[in-house]
């Protein structure tokens, strides 16, 4: 039968799930991300998709859609404009796809907006009916994918959601990727969880090696580790805040790696929230994805399904 691929490149980890057409996940996988540059070196690439191949013992050929999830800004289907944690060559990314997976037609799509229609659909908002609703992926990168009326709204430029860099703390000299400072993703992404947990060490360093030894020693009791987290849920908060004034949605659905350790930050998240809301937007739930970092890869193969729909 033909199957579908729904990929989430992640600025770290990719992340595969093959689906059936009728939307039924066979299989997932993960790999490190790699830079694909225009140059058209491969080598790694193949790597990581043909161990997956050769572990699902499927055929190339039975993949007819593909969703590629990437983490930037996606103006039109060749076009990724902000994408300022990994070095992608969209183009060269699809030819590759194209020569490993000849049947397969591909469609591209930010990872937030794909992660709010794998919520939609298979996750949290779709449990609850919700049809207004922002869902944050918190990652390597911060972004949020944003559906209205049950619709995926993308703007102008495709930059819907990049909540990433939404300033969140005006006075910072925190330069982030996209060249400006105080950026949301400056606070509220893996790297700077550990950047902060460091600054509030003793030494000034804290020698956290990720994320999860942040989650792990405040969890032991680390002062560094829970001085970081605040912060952390603490700007989060914020910017959710401000995200009310202008979507006043149903739901706020928390994705992205740091999802699955919701558990050790969401409810001073909650607490901060009430805080900050504009008055009338104060009791808007805030919920980890049923999905945890999955709801990227299951949009992305809603969207290739789709595809394969009839109207295209
Ligand atoms: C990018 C977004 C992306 C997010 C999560 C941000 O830095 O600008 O486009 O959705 O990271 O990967
Ligand atoms: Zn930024």
């Amino acid at each position: 039968d033909d199957l579908v691929l729904g990929i989430d490149v992640g600025g770290t980890s990719t992340k595969v799930g093959v689906f059936t057409e009728g939307g039924v996940l066979l299989s997932r996988h993960a790999f490190a991300s790699v830079p694909v540059r225009a140059d058209g070196s491969y080598a790694k690439l193949s790597e990581g998709y043909g161990a997956m191949l050769s572990r699902v013992g499927i055929d190339a050929n039975r993949i007819v859609s593909i969703g590629l999830a990437v983490p930037g800004t996606v103006a039109a289907e060749d076009s990724l404009r902000l994408c300022p944690n990994i070095d992608l060559d969209l183009r060269a990314y699809k030819s590759f796809l194209h020569a490993e997976f000849g049947r397969a037609t591909v469609c591209v799509l930010n990872d937030a907006d794909a992660a709010v229609l794998g919520d939609m659909w298979r996750g949290s908002a779709g449990e609850r009916g919700v049809k207004t609703f922002a869902l944050l992926t918190l990652g390597t990168g911060v972004g949020a994918g944003i559906v209205v009326n049950g619709k995926l709204v993308s703007g102008n430029n495709g930059a819907v959601g990049e909540i990433g860099h939404l300033c969140v703390d005006p006075g910072s000299d925190l330069v982030c990727g996209c060249g400006r400072a105080g950026c949301l993703e400056q606070f509220a992404s893996a790297g700077a969880l550990v950047r902060m947990a460091g600054e509030y060490s003793s030494d000034g360093q804290g020698g956290y090696a990720d994320a999860k030894e942040v989650f792990v020693a405040a969890d032991a009791g680390d002062k560094a580790a829970k001085a970081a987290i605040e912060r952390f849920a603490d700007r989060l908060a914020f910017g959710l805040s401000q995200i009310a004034c202008l979507l006043d949605p149903e739901l706020f659905v928390i994705g992205g790696g740091l999802s699955v350790s919701a558990d050790s930050f969401i409810d001073i998240v909650r607490e901060r929230y009430k805080r900050y809301a504009l008055d009338v937007c104060r009791s808007t739930p805030i919920v980890a994805s049923a999905l945890g970092n999955d709801c990227g890869m299951y949009g992305a193969a809603y969207r290739a399904i789709k595809k394969l729909g009839p109207a295209g």
